[in-house]
């Protein structure tokens, strides 16, 4: 599966943390970032990360295209609600993209926790049947 990670500063040791303790799911997927998040998660976990721009000088929206080739199968964007980010628009894209192509996102870490767990225990597979598809995965999936 292709991950991406992002983490508003604020939020950056959290991600730490989420990394450190879920190293043994991520390993073995394909990881993305944005800039700074990248080498957190990186330094973490001693996996390969692609890290695109850091956020706020286009990296949201380097991980948005992505999303709108349905290249991504989960996004786990620990934001900061408290703090106005400059990049704003780039994350309310981001967001969009991801509802457009329903590609599973978590905006915080009781919601990452469930996504990672889901994707260990192969509830994400479903994406491997869209993933790269030209239509849009806009049904439901039989369980
Ligand atoms: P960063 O960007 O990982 O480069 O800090 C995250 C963001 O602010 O969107």
């Amino acid at each position: 599966m292709k991950i991406a990670l992002i983490a508003h500063d604020e939020k950056k040791p959290m991600m730490r943390q989420l990394v450190r303790a879920y190293q043994p799911f991520l390993q073995g997927h394909e990881l993305f970032a944005t800039g700074h998040t990248g080498q957190l998660v990186a330094e973490e976990t001693g996996l390969p990360v692609h890290a695109f721009n850091s956020g706020p000088l286009g990296g949201d929206q380097e991980i948005g295209a992505l999303i709108a080739q349905n290249q991504l199968d989960l996004v786990i964007f620990l934001r900061d609600p408290l703090t106005a980010q400059p990049h704003e628009p780039d994350v309310n894209a981001l967001i969009r993209l991801a509802d457009v192509y329903n590609v599973p996102l978590a905006t915080n870490l009781g919601s990452a926790e469930v996504l990672l767990r889901g994707l260990n225990a192969g509830f994400l597979n479903f994406r491997s049947l869209v993933a790269g598809d030209e239509s849009q995965h806009d049904h439901y999936t039989e369980p």
